[in-house]
């Protein structure tokens, strides 16, 4: 076939990774083979997946296996495979750029890792960098790959220093080829031509891969006579291919049969992944809905995890069989960050993607595992869970809203700080144990972020009730209060909403004290605020915002603002307090018959204040500054 070769340049973020990745991983360089082998297994999945319901892409070529291929004369190591291959175009956006960035989280982490000068090794996961880890053993790599009912095949080919080239190729089979050119191995370092090291390296990170690694390898065997009898003294060589990978399924094996390492290598190949995970589930459920599972907690967040076509991480298997990547109707939306495998004898070793939602088994099966799931949550180490938290805590609130049937479990699993929990977190079960004897309600605030909300003013009076609050910061948490409207029998109550009712009869004749000074702020500010009130919640502060019960939150408010969303009457309900010196000051002047277009000034600073004190954005900063440097002035001047 008459190919054009073009050279074409990585994008930048490209040639700064490799950098990056050859320095990085330096002291663990022979995990390259995994990505190798984990992504032709990768390969033939899709294959297999593709098969399904096109039988022709396959065709007779059907003994999947992935081939290694030493040739220590030339100095390179081939991993081939017969699966499903890449198209020209698909070589192009796979290969020559790095699957999945272009994100700012991505030129954030290539910033960072240049300043420290190194790039942490879970980023590198998350970026779907595996195949350019070969450049860690390889000067040059060539890629011959030819996609499964396509008619040509593609050669990519690179030294991994700036760019690489691309051009059409004759190909025979379906499949891909990824040809290593090796570097002259370093002192102490072997060498991936040696069919020892090899054996050993895919024995060590590979073993479970559910498709045969052969090798061809050389063997001096007896030379027979006519009769099958070795002939003494005489040997040959033969060459036979051996398969390398035991091939067993983790999953389908007993806890005790799995070691550690072999846990967390499976890990790294169904994830992609190049750490640790945080923790597993190991399930063998018999009885109802039979079936195995191994499921494992990541320790760090995927970049993609809040992106519409994020991945979900777990494989669907019948009776070892492969049927499925990234099963989604396995579990909820809210666990997707969930990884790892379900294998289910029942299954329809041809169901689809899209009858899976109604299957039957299917159903059982993410019920069993959502509950199990969460269950394995409650018995985290403290010390796991609040790493668990703060990666993933943010999705599982999700649940909260989406996920009635669980929604006790999950809120069990929720934490906040609060304002006695210092730097921590607790839970509402420890909220509830901690209530004062006569505390009717669990008292939260939302807002931008947990420390200023513990300053705000709306909680003054709670606090000097020695009332616990609750400083919920994200903006899903007012899903989270609203779905679950109460927690152990005590009803959630916005510290900023509604009225407060704290059993201080002292607040209903302060109401009809002031009634004169209640309605001249209403009408000083009536294209400002929907209402005015004596407040029950301050007793430092001069005013405070708030709403109805039903009322939206200053947080909700802000961010509907902020995503452009426009909402019907978003006035508040101004609070005052009486015993304020600056309140009494206006009330007085205002007795007094004083000058009205002054007291409105001051009606307005006090709104404005009422604002500054929530962390809000004033709509006319000029002028308060303007008043308030008259207020000053004056204040220091009698
Ligand atoms: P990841 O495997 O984490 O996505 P890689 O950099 O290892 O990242 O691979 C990038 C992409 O290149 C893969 O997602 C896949 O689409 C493609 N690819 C890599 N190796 C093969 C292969 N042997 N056969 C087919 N496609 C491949």
């Amino acid at each position: 076939m008459a190919g054009k070769k073009s050279t074409r340049k990585f994008k930048t973020e490209v040639s700064e990774l490799l950098d990056l990745i050859i320095h990085s991983l330096y002291s663990n360089k022979e995990i390259f083979l995994r990505e190798l082998i984990s992504n032709s297994s990768d390969a033939i999945d899709k294959l297999k997946f593709k098969a399904q319901t096109n039988p022709e892409l396959t065709g007779d070529d059907n003994e999947f296996k992935i081939e290694i291929i030493p040739d220590a004369t030339a100095g390179t190591l081939e991993v081939r495979d017969n699966g499903i291959g890449m198209t020209f175009d698909e070589v192009v956006e796979n290969i020559g750029t790095i699957a999945r960035s272009g994100s700012s989280e991505f030129y954030d982490a290539i910033k960072q890792a240049k300043e420290s000068g190194v790039l942490a090794p879970e980023l590198i996961g998350q970026f779907g960098v595996g195949f350019y880890s070969a450049f860690m053993v390889a000067d040059k790599i060539t890629v011959v790959t030819r996609a499964a009912g396509s008619e040509s095949g593609v050669k990519w080919e690179s030294d991994g220093t700036g760019s690489y080239t691309v051009e059409e190729t004759e190909r025979e089979e379906r499949g891909t080829s990824v040809i290593l050119h090796l570097r002259a191995p370093e002192e102490d370092e072997p060498t991936y031509t040696n069919e020892w090291t090899l054996r050993e390296t895919v024995k060590r990170h590979s073993d479970f891969v559910s498709y045969p690694v052969v090798m061809e390898v050389e063997r001096q065997e007896p030379v027979l006579d006519d009769e099958g009898k070795p002939k003494e003294g005489q040997t040959e060589t033969v060459v036979k291919a051996d398969v390398l990978n035991s091939m067993k399924a983790i999953w389908a094996r007993h806890k005790s049969e799995v070691e550690e390492e072999e846990y967390n290598d499976f890990y790294k190949h169904v994830a992609h992944d190049w750490t640790n995970p945080l923790s597993r589930l190991h399930l063998k459920l018999e009885g109802g809905t039979e079936f195995d599972a191994l499921i494992y907690i990541p320790t760090t967040r995927p970049m993609d995890l809040f992106m519409p076509d994020r991945k979900h991480g777990i494989q669907l298997y019948s009776r070892r069989v492969f049927i499925m990547n990234d099963c989604k109707e396995l579990v909820p939306d809210y666990l997707r960050f969930l990884k790892g495998v379900v294998d289910s004898a029942d299954l329809n070793l041809n169901v689809s993607r899209e009858i899976l939602q109604e299957d039957r088994i299917v159903r059982a099966i993410r019920k069993s595992l959502t509950r199990k799931v969460l269950d394995h949550l409650a018995g985290l180490s403290e010390e796991d869970y609040a790493t668990f938290y703060k990666e993933f805590g943010i999705v599982l609130k999700e649940g909260i809203h989406t996920d009635p049937e669980q929604r006790e479990r999950i809120s069990k699993l929720l934490r906040y700080p609060t304002t006695k929990s210092g730097d921590g977190n607790i839970s509402l079960d420890q909220y509830v144990a901690n209530m004062k004897e006569d505390q009717e309600h669990i008292y939260f605030i939302t807002g931008d972020n947990a420390q200023s909300l513990a300053d705000n003013p709306h909680l003054e009076k709670l606090k000097s009730l020695d009332y616990e609050i609750i400083l919920m910061s994200e903006p899903i948490d007012e899903f989270v209060t609203d779905a679950m409207g109460e927690f152990g029998g005590k009803k959630f109550k916005s510290a900023e909403k509604g009225d407060l009712t704290l059993g201080d009869e002292d607040k209903e004749d302060a109401e009809k004290e002031n009634s004169e000074l209640v309605e001249f702020f209403k009408e000083s500010l009536k294209d400002n605020v929907k209402d005015v009130r004596i407040s029950k919640r301050l007793t430092d502060s001069a005013a405070c915002l708030s709403g109805s019960d039903g009322d939206m939150s200053a947080m909700m408010m802000k961010m509907l603002k902020a995503s452009g969303q426009g909402f019907g009457d978003d006035k508040r309900v101004l609070e005052i307090n009486p015993d304020h010196p600056f309140v009494q000051a206006i009330d007085k002047l205002r007795a007094e018959g004083g000058d009205n277009a002054e007291l409105g000034r001051y009606a307005k600073v006090l709104l404005d204040l009422a604002c500054i004190g929530e962390g809000a954005k004033l709509e006319n900063p000029a002028t308060f500054a303007k008043s308030m440097a008259e207020l000053a002035a004056k204040a220091i001047g009698s």
